[in-house]
């Protein structure tokens, strides 16, 4: 390709590659954690109430600090309006923390296996990163994280474990780096068994150096609308606001914020969608266990398991021959693992047969 034009920078870059999005339907698709159930009726209700509404119209441009929204995550989080901010889905969200917290002299710490955006965020804004090992059990040691560092970043749940990292360890990490921002990336957390002792939510009024870092793709099951959500104490959010104005000013249209907002505000369905997953993925790791897979404590929506017979990459390929797809990483440590999305009852099912057929 002739890259003439680009900028050094444009060159430089080696870009995230998201999981395969195929454009027929015919497949089992359990390859990039999005929510097995649609998203709920009400939600539907109000993207047409917008294109109904002639006040709402799609002419003009949407609030640009999506205010509603941000006002009913508050009051859903017990927080203020302050303590929170939307962007056009988390992966942006986490750009503008990246070029508002991490953009220092001093490397970022980070787990080194986690979300692999991470690092391309890092590239992209110039930021050095010190990666350090999950220990053998996959978890993170939260005594590893010491010395000088410009910020620090992990999942939690982190992906593609799935293991959930206790609050109290969060809340040592913050004590001990005062002067770095903590940010934890709470994509899967509304699959904790206990949300609310889980998420670090809790530690925002307390600590200045914590974001919190959450989606509306995943248990919200809004991946196609783009809604991502930081909360932190309102000087944190202060700089997200800055930086999204030297960037972007609507990043949120107007149908994913009536989306939005209208997921919040039904909560019976969020709740009984979440536990219907939390049981399916239950199910899942015992079918699994059943044929051989060693398989991690996962507290998301998919699990991340070893096998036992043969090995992860050639399994992944003959799952993907069946028309089942599922995540498998070339990255040391983790190459004989497979992430594998929580579906619904058919679809677990699906895989569980031609996983049974693979292996016999
Ligand atoms: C899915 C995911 C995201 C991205 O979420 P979007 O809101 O869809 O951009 C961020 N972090 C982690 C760990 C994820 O798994």
């Amino acid at each position: 390709m002739d890259k003439r034009l680009w900028s050094d920078k444009a060159k430089s870059l080696t870009p995230y590659v998201p999981g395969e999005q195929p454009k027929h339907d015919n497949l089992c698709k359990l390859n990039t954690n999005e929510n097995p159930f649609a998203p709920s009726p009400k939600v539907m209700d109000a993207i047409g109430a917008v294109l109904a509404n002639d006040a709402n119209t799609l002419r003009l441009y949407p609030e640009p600090e999506s205010d509603e929204l941000c006002s009913v995550l508050a009051d859903y989080h017990g927080l203020d309006t302050s303590q929170v901010f939307v962007g056009n889905g988390s992966d942006e969200v986490l750009a503008l923390v990246f070029a508002s917290f991490f953009m220092k002299d001093k490397p970022l710490l980070l787990p080194d296996i986690s979300y692999s955006f991470y690092p391309v965020y890092a590239q992209t804004f110039g930021v050095a990163t010190k990666s350090i090992a999950l220990d053998e059990s996959f978890a993170i040691n939260v005594d590893d994280y010491v010395g000088e560092c410009g910020g620090i970043i992990f999942a939690n749940p982190n992906a593609p474990t799935g293991r959930l990292m206790p609050i109290a360890q969060i809340r040592q990490l913050a004590q001990r780096h005062t002067d770095a921002v903590v940010v934890v990336d709470e994509a899967y957390i509304d699959y904790a068994d206990d949300v609310s002792t889980a998420s670090a939510i809790s530690l925002i009024d307390e600590f200045d150096n914590i974001v919190v870092v959450q989606t509306f793709s995943k248990s919200r099951a809004l991946a196609g609308m783009r809604v991502g959500v930081a909360f932190a104490n309102p000087s944190l959010i202060a700089a997200l606001m800055a930086m999204k104005n030297s960037f972007n000013s609507y990043p949120l249209d107007r149908l994913a914020q009536a989306a939005a907002i209208a997921s919040i505000q039904d909560e019976a369905y969020f709740q009984e969608k979440r536990q219907a997953v939390i049981h399916l993925r239950q199910d899942l790791t015992a079918h699994l266990q059943q044929l051989g897979f060693e398989v991690l404590p996962s507290a998301a929506n998919f699990v991340f398991a070893k096998p036992s017979q043969m090995p992860a990459a050639i399994i992944a390929e003959k799952l993907r021959e069946e028309g089942v797809i599922i995540r498998h990483f070339k990255q040391a440590r983790i190459e004989n693992y497979l992430r594998i999305s929580v579906g619904n009852r058919e679809q677990n099912a699906r895989l569980i047969e031609v996983l049974t057929q693979i292996l016999a």
